[in-house]
């Protein structure tokens, strides 16, 4: 007994000095190369490039890996980019970054803010800015891959590292999986990615077990009546009062019909009919949005919400069904595995200490980072990367500006802490998940 005893305490013992010197190299590896990787993160935030337009950060991304000994793929479903490091027996772990900016006019004010314009489809200008923080991604990822490869020794297994494009459009991922992603790539045991946070401080991680990002379904009803004149109703059917009596029946769906323990929301977001006072439209138009987690939740949302709104419409006597159509690009929940996020947790708080890691709740936000897991079936894990200030925190705190939201002309990550805390997890949970020499 003493002796197996013996055995496992000076295996373990073994471990842990490898797994302590690891650390390190990892701290040592950052500290050095973090004034380049701030600067080359001011650059992408400066050259932000909008969905399906991220050629040069690919060109960048792609550049950087190959430097490192990755084994390079470009143009995957659009600008999608791999690097593939074998580096001998042992399990294969997949990293996701998104690339791709919004057509949001920066407000920040600083240094290095976007001045990049696009047109919108009517003709007028826009800024384009990285208001969700996937410059942060290029950077983390960029600096993982970099950092792993100069680690080799301290793994075993094969890293594949993915730069997405078009996240915000929810179809980047599967414009790379249909371009036949996992047939160029070997068969990942786990994928993991980060994406940042608006409201934590720079130097925290926040995590959810199971799901965490919702089915975002948009749903458009077009409402047939029959037009005339506003003082003549009788000779009409009323398109506006009948969209009316279905907004509100369909709040009765999420109240009503659906599990209160499962969430989902049916939120109309547009209501447009008529031009004029006195005009009585043929047909008014409603988009929705509609979120679950869910398979079975999603299907019940949008069968009753097509049965609400024939049923209405025949109560109403149009003298035509509506068309409701369901766009068939939607962006499917996001699962995070239970045990490979309780793993993650521990791991980060080992790491960044028990109170800079929260435990967060779900939210019904989109995310298509799930299509991965959902197409290949391997465990993944998203977490998010505190990016505030701290100063700018406790402000808000007390009642000074309250803090931008992502998307938000005026949201700016705090660069060098948020870069340091992203590549030190993601490169921790790396090595955790990868093999060991
Ligand atoms: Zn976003
Ligand atoms: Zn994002």
């Amino acid at each position: 007994m003493r002796i197996v005893a013996g055995i496992v305490a000076g295996a373990w013992l073994l471990a842990s000095s490898s797994a302590a010197a690891a650390d390190a190299r990892i701290d040592a590896w950052i500290a050095d190369a973090l004034p380049g990787l701030v600067a080359s993160y001011e650059s992408l935030h400066a050259n932000p490039e909008l969905s399906l337009e991220e050629k040069k950060t690919a060109e960048s991304v792609a550049r950087a890996l190959e430097d490192a000994g990755y084994e390079v793929q470009t143009g995957i479903g659009g600008h999608g980019v791999v690097g593939v490091l074998e580096n001998g027996e042992g399990p294969s772990l997949m990293i996701r970054g998104d690339m791709d900016a919004l057509p949001v006019t920066e407000a920040t004010g600083l240094a290095y803010a976007s001045r990049v314009t696009s047109r919108r489809p009517d003709g007028s200008e826009v800024g384009v800015m990285h208001a969700c923080g996937h410059d942060v991604h290029v950077t983390a990822l960029v600096g993982t891959a970099r950092l792993l490869a100069g680690l080799r020794d301290a793994w075993r297994g094969t890293l594949v590292i993915l730069a997405q494009p078009a996240e915000e459009l929810g179809k980047g991922a599967r414009m790379m999986i249909e371009d036949g992603l996992f047939s160029r790539i070997p068969a990942p045991d786990h994928a993991i990615a980060l994406h940042v946070d608006a409201g934590l401080a720079a130097g925290q991680v926040g995590w959810i077990p199971g799901w965490a990002a919702a089915n975002v379904d948009s749903v458009d009803i077009e409402i047939h009546g029959r037009g005339g004149h506003g003082a003549r109703p009788h000779q009409t059917v009323d398109p506006i009062v009948t969209a009316a009596h279905l907004v509100t029946a369909l709040q009765t769906i999420t109240s009503r019909r659906v599990n209160p323990a499962d969430p989902a929301v049916v939120t109309v977001g547009s209501f447009h009919a008529g031009a004029k006072h006195n005009v009585i439209p043929d047909s008014a138009h409603l988009q929705l949005t509609v979120r679950s987690y869910s398979d079975e939740v999603r299907d019940l949302l949008l069968a009753s919400i097509r049965q609400l709104a024939e049923d209405t419409c025949r109560a109403f006597q149009c003298p035509q069904p509506p068309d409701v159509r369901v766009k068939d690009e939607y962006t499917p929940a996001m699962y995070n595995d239970p045990a490979l996020a309780e793993k993650a947790a521990g791991l980060f708080r080992e790491l960044l200490g028990e109170d800079a890691v929260i435990e967060m709740v779900p939210a019904m936000g989109g995310e298509d980072f799930g299509r991965y897991h959902r197409a290949q079936g391997m465990p993944a894990f998203m977490f998010r990367l505190g990016s505030i200030a701290p100063a700018r925190i406790e402000a808000a705190r007390k009642g000074g500006e309250p803090l931008p939201s992502l998307h938000s002309s005026r949201y700016a990550p705090d660069p060098e802490p948020t870069l340091r805390t992203g590549i030190g997890t993601l490169s921790r949970l790396a090595l955790s998940l990868l093999g060991t020499p």
